[in-house]
């Protein structure tokens, strides 16, 4: 394989992989000729150079002609002709982010909720209808090829999708980065539902090929486990420390592209992959026990074999362990040894990456650069710390007690002995800087340990993160807020300039020019080009929202989008929405603190009104309330919320009484490409997490640019929303954080509520009747029971305010022009929430560096 071939890598493999299977590797080529170093140019940027490359890739990639070829060969060859179309771009990148030799951002993020690839890179490509035209010649619709990919789905929910839209936006805005992460084989379960309940499928994403990747096994690193640590004296008598593990697996790169809108740069994400070693399976291979053999490969390819399903409250399990330092220590690995010039001065490391860290997955980073400069390049403490320090910065995702990472020592010690020998001299020289700050606290240096005493000895990853990190952000100026004085009150005293705000952003390419083609189409017609890569200009749809004829191009957009959405659901879920109804759509993973319990005893209230007569189904706005969720395989509570969602559809669903005013839409397997088709759809978003629980949400900030209205609580970044859209096109409702934290205080008794409200009390009881279950007065205990005793998120405090504040959200659909004027406004003000701000922001208040122009 030639020069021109290894995106972003110079020829000069370690010694540790220049053989494989007696294969050498590198370097690879001393030619003189020009073309050995530059890459060679791209196929002719019109139709008939496409469709030439096109059949060239269907015959010589997939083998096949153009009469014999399946969807998912054309599909395949697709693929692989935009790839051809960005590879110059993508080599040009990288000897360009080489050369000059600046600042890399490092994203290290354990989850990647990519999406779908081909349109994205046929958008930054500006292929789209060049691709359209030349595939016509061909007698292939492109649409038919589109559906053939299966979205690589390597993250749970909002924190992965964050991580896919920084990435997009950096290179957007012409950053160099890389994005590090593990290539999951199985990324998040496939949902579906068996009489109503969730079942899991394995997400086999990699089936049908997988065009996007470029593997690079001879770029392989070893990154090791287990064993013990040694004192020993160096050549200087200078006493040492070295880690004598014990066992030790091969982590394979695979590249993605990252590829810029319209702006030539292609950055790069190097997911890892887990392959075991040679000299690990040779041992055993030797020792006669072939079986042993092959377990012992499958173990070590086990890292990387599937995403932990757990989104907000991760399992402290062992193999998620070894998946963090996995990916971490592969990828400063790959940075210092290939990324850096050879014989590149470690001291100056801050010069050249900043490491975020995604959350506290990928925090053993810290222990793990600590040790690579003290034991293997002769660093002493203090300048390892220098450096470390600098190189990091970490970003919490929740508030969330039982989210915060803390691993037992016991396995720290086993998995990673040096590391945890680390982390203890770590935390005694950050506790006697405690010590020194506040002499005789000694309660203070307890509480600000790193390691917790309780249940068991465990290290606090958030603590670590949070004392290495130069920077500690939240993700939406409430988040942030409480992040100082509820999460981490000790170290923002200690440090308060340390901490501080990036309010979360999506990316418009996704989500709204690929999403929303007609809504773009005429945002384009009204304000000119210019405004995807440049968000707040939506501000000058402004004054359009008093303009009649805007308002009705822009509501026949929402109903065309409708449209959509109803024949993808017909096709894909079998379900028929109804026309000219109010679209109620709640997706989101499936948590009580989002309390898709409210939207529920929303709807059963509204249909217990109508079946005991209370109020006619007249009295009803025709309204369909979409679902999208999927609950953790061993949350409990959260899959016996989705099952009951699907017993109340059914009932609502086939409810005559209701006269079709009223219905539920459940489509499984909610996900990045349903998301795409749903939310610009969406009439009203739903926002209902109790205040104080939300970090910050990205799904609302998706609805809002696609003119939806919100209903939501004083949570995350729903303060931002309603303080830009304005109070009147925003509905509010429930406690905020402050009268949340005083009911707590004061002691929260769920039972009062629902003796003082007959309308939440007849709701609940009908549950409890048994009326969703066949007569089984017990099927949902454990949800209403957990509401009526526990309700730790509060549900049944803030119903009321909710029911009422449905009812002013159908007074403003009653009136469809003030609706249409709002929904123009929400898309107008929120161009704020663009990702390329929130990495404006970072490169300000974090990264200190900026584009590369
Ligand atoms: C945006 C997004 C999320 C995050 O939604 P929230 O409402 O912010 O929790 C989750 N899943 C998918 C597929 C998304 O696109």
């Amino acid at each position: 394989m030639s020069d021109t071939a290894q995106p972003n890598r110079p020829a000069a493999p370690t010694a540790e992989t220049s053989t494989v299977n007696g294969r050498r590797l590198g370097p690879a080529s001393t030619a003189t000729h020009p073309l050995a170093t530059a890459p060679v140019g791209s196929p002719s940027h019109n139709v008939d150079g496409f469709v030439r490359e096109f059949l060239h890739e269907l015959n010589t990639n997939q083998g096949v002609t153009l009469s014999a070829s399946s969807l998912n060969d054309q599909y395949l060859a697709l693929a692989s002709t935009v790839k051809n179309y960005l590879m110059a771009r993508w080599l040009e990148t990288g000897l360009k982010t080489r050369a000059a030799k600046v600042k890399t951002v490092g994203y290290l993020s354990a989850e990647y909720l990519l999406g779908r690839q081909l349109d994205n890179a046929l958008l930054a490509s500006d292929l789209a209808d060049i691709a359209e035209k030349g595939l016509e010649l061909c007698g292939i619709d492109l649409a038919d090829l589109r559906v053939q990919e299966v979205e690589p789905g390597l993250g749970n929910g909002g924190l992965g999708r964050l991580a896919a839209c920084f990435i997009d936006s950096l290179a957007t805005m012409d950053v160099p980065s890389i994005g590090y992460g593990i290539r999951y084989e199985y990324g998040i379960f496939r949902q579906t539902f068996v009489d109503g309940r969730q079942v899991e499928q394995p997400d086999t994403w990699l089936a049908l090929g997988a065009p996007w990747e470029f593997p690079h096994p001879e770029s392989a690193v070893q990154v090791h486990f287990g064993g013990h640590t040694e004192r020993y004296a160096d050549d200087g008598g200078q006493e040492r420390t070295r880690w004598v593990p014990s066992w030790n697996v091969l982590a394979v790169p695979y590249n993605y592209m990252v590829p810029g809108y319209l702006n030539g740069r292609v950055n790069t994400l190097r997911l890892w992959s887990a392959q075991a070693t040679k000299a690990f399976d040779l041992q055993i291979f030797n020792s006669g026990d072939y079986a042993q053999a092959v377990r012992a490969q499958t173990f070590a390819e086990n890292i990387s074999k599937v995403l932990y399903p757990e989104d907000s409250t991760p399992q402290g399990k062992e193999l998620r362990l070894q998946q963090q330092y996995f990916f971490v220590a592969a990828s400063l690995r790959d940075f210092i040894d290939h990324e850096l010039e050879p014989g590149f001065d470690l001291h100056r490391l801050p010069e050249r990456i900043t490491f975020q860290l995604n959350d506290t997955h990928p925090v053993i980073a810290v222990p793990e650069l600590m040790r690579i400069l003290i034991d293997e390049h002769g660093f002493d403490w203090d300048e390892a710390w220098e450096v470390t320090r600098q190189c990091f910065d970490y970003t919490c995702h929740t508030l969330l007690p039982e989210a915060l990472e803390v691993w037992p020592t016991e396995l720290l010690g086993r998995l990673l002995p040096r590391h945890l020998e680390i982390i203890f001299q770590i935390n005694d020289q950050f506790l006697s800087l405690v010590r020194q700050t506040y002499p005789g606290d000694e309660m203070l240096a307890r509480r600000m340990s790193m390691i917790s005493e309780h249940p068991e000895r465990g290290v606090r990853m958030a603590f670590l993160a949070t004392v290495a990190a130069s920077r500690v952000n939240g993700v939406a100026e409430l988040h942030s807020q409480l992040l100082r004085d509820k999460v981490l009150p000790d170290f923002s005293s200690l440090w308060p300039e340390k901490f501080t705000n990036v309010t979360n952003g999506v990316t418009p390419r996704r989500f709204v020019r690929l999403s929303n083609p007609l809504l773009s189409e005429l945002i384009t017609d009204t304000i000119g080009a210019g405004w995807l890569t440049d968000l707040e200009r939506l501000k000058e749809l402004e004054p359009y929202a008093d303009d009649p004829q805007f308002r009705e191009r822009f509501a026949a957009v929402k109903a065309a989008n409708k449209h959509r959405l109803t024949d993808l659901l017909r096709a894909r879920d079998g379900i028929d929405l109804p026309d000219g109804h109010l679209l109620d759509v709640m997706v989101k993973r499936l948590h009580e603190y989002k309390r898709q319990s409210l939207k529920l005893l929303h709807i059963v209230s509204l249909y217990e009104q109508v079946i005991s007569g209370k109020i006619s189904a007249a009295d009803l706005t025709p309204r369909t309330v979409v679902f999208g969720a999927k609950a953790a395989p061993g949350y409990r509570m959260a899959k016996d919320t989705i099952h009951l969602i699907n017993k109340v559809a059914a009932k609502v669903n086939a409810a005559p009484e209701l006269e079709e005013r009223l219905k539920i839409a459940f489509p499984a397997n909610y996900n990045v490409t349903l998301a795409e088709t749903l939310i610009p759809a969406a009439d009203l978003s739903e926002q209902i997490s109790l205040a104080g629980m939300e970090a910050s949400g990205t799904g609302n900030m998706k609805f809002a640019l696609n003119g939806a209205l919100t209903i939501g609580t004083d949570d995350g970044a729903n303060v931002e929303i309603r303080r830009l859209v304005g109070d009147k096109h925003f509905f509010l409702f429930g406690m905020d954080e402050p009268a949340v934290s005083a009911l707590g205080a004061k002691g929260y008794n769920p039972g009062s509520c629902y003796e003082a409200n007959p309308q939440l009390k007849a709701t609940l009881d009908l549950i409890l009747s048994g009326h969703f279950s066949d007569g089984d007065r017990h099927l949902f205990d454990s949800v209403v029971y957990n509401l009526l005793n526990q309700d730790r998120f509060m549900a049944l405090a803030d119903f009321q305010a909710y029911v009422d504040t449905q009812a002013k959200v159908e007074e403003r659909y009653a009136d469809q022009e003030a609706w249409t004027r709002s929904t123009i406004l929400n898309v107008a003000r929120t161009g704020y929430f663009s990702s390329d701000r929130s990495m404006r922001d970072y490169l300000q208040r974090i990264w200190h560096t900026s584009p590369m122009l």
